[in-house]
Order: C-alpha cells, then structure tokens, then sequence
C-alpha cells in the first residue's frame, strides 16, 4: 500500500479514538451539569412555592381583618336590636344581622381553605427540601468522582497525543493541514475507504474513471462529492 495513504489511515485511527476520549469526558462533564440543574431547578421550585404561601398568608390577613369587621358590626346590631320599637326597624335589623352572619360564614369557609393550602404547600416544600439535602450530597459526591475519573482519562490520553503527534509529523505538512480541515468539517472523518465505487465517507458513487485508479492502490483521490482523501483497500487488508 502507498505509504501516504498508510499513514493517513494510522493518523485517522489515532484521531477517532481520542475523539471517543473527549467524548467520554464530555458525557461525564454532561451528567455532572445535569445534576446541577436539576438542583437549581429544585431551588427555584421552593421559592416559587414560598412566594405561593407569602400570596396566601396575605390573603389571610386581609380577610381576618373583615372578618372581626363584620363580627363588630353584627354584635352592634343585636344591641341596637335591643333598643328598637318598630316591628318595621325590627325585620330591617335582622336582615343586616342575617346577611353579617352569612358573610362571616363565608369568610370563615375561605380561611380554612387558605389553611389547608398552606399546609399542602407547606408539605410541599419540606419534600422539595429534602431531595435538595439528598441531590445535594449526591452531586458533591459525584462532583468529586467525575473529577477523578476525566483526571486520569487525561493522563491516560497523554500518551496517545504524543503517539498522535508522532504520526502526524511524518506526514506531508499541506497533506496534513488538509486532513485536519476536512476532520473539523467532516465529522471526524477525514480519510475514507472507497468500495465497490462507493465513497465511504459520504456513501455516493465516484465515477468508473477515477475509481479505476484508486483500485490501483497507488494512490489517493479527493472525493467529488465530500470532498474527502479517499482510497482502496480491500475489505480483507483493512485491520
Ligand atoms: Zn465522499
């Protein structure tokens, strides 16, 4: 095989496997700012649930001030019950002490309302609170672990960037800069076999002419569509 294309492939094989490295990190490195989240989503929960309780607890005051409102005007009106003559005065009275009674009522339908969401709420939070306590200790421990682990993810791919360096100086320098252009815009994938006339890079056929030379096996092409450095191997070479 054409000693290029060898090395281009070598290079490739390197470059893929410390994309999967930095992948890993990244996966890690996502889980981690998952978890983190999650916990500030939680923490907003709770103070949206507080600012629940506070328009309720508002609420309350407003009506408990009506409520002894009404419970002053009520009794005023049975004293004044006392000192009325007319039967006429008498029925307009107990009217207003009727409607004072039946506001009351509702204000005190509405207070133990209030007080049963307040107390839903309230259970609420303390259950948010908890997963926060419990989220918490999970993600300082994970925080440290994940750390841990890219750490020597890291120093284990020192080596390969080294053997990545070695590669990659013993190709032509234009060749080179080439594939590192075409892995960024490509997907990682710079290089590409090409079979039975199809480009395995981008999956389109290259045309009779050009494929002919590639089986040769002396040398490299561009693809005329992906524009990858393509080449032959034999499905039974390829390691
Ligand atoms: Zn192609």
């Amino acid at each position: 095989m054409n000693e290029v294309i060898s090395q281009l492939i070598t290079l490739q094989k390197i470059d893929l496997q410390l994309d999967t490295i930095d992948n890993e990190i990244k996966q890690k490195q996502d889980a981690l700012d998952k978890l983190a989240a999650l916990l500030v989503q939680r923490e907003a929960d709770i103070a949206q649930l507080n600012e629940q309780i506070s328009a309720l607890e508002q609420e309350r005051r407003i009506l408990d001030l009506e409520l002894s409102e009404e419970l002053a005007h009520v009794k005023s009106r049975q004293s004044k019950m006392m000192q009325v003559q007319t039967g006429r005065e008498q029925t307009a009275i107990l009217k207003e002490i009727e409607d004072g009674k039946q506001g009351i009522k509702e204000k005190e339908e509405k207070i133990v309302l209030i007080m049963e969401e307040v107390e839903s709420l309230t259970a609420q939070i303390a259950r948010q609170k908890e997963l926060v306590q419990e989220e918490g200790k999970n993600l300082t421990a994970e925080t440290g672990s994940t750390k841990e682990t890219i750490e020597a993810i890291i120093k284990n791919k020192e080596g390969q960037d080294q053997n990545r360096q070695q590669h990659a100086s013993q190709v032509e320098a234009k060749l080179l800069s080439k594939y590192n252009v075409l892995r960024e815009r490509r997907n990682g994938l710079a290089v590409a076999n090409v079979l039975a006339g199809v480009c395995q890079g981008c999956f389109m056929s290259i045309p009779p002419q050009q494929y002919n030379i590639l089986l040769r096996g002396d040398r490299h092409l561009e693809c005329p569509v992906c524009q990858r450095i393509i080449y032959h191997l034999p499905p039974d070479d390829q390691e």
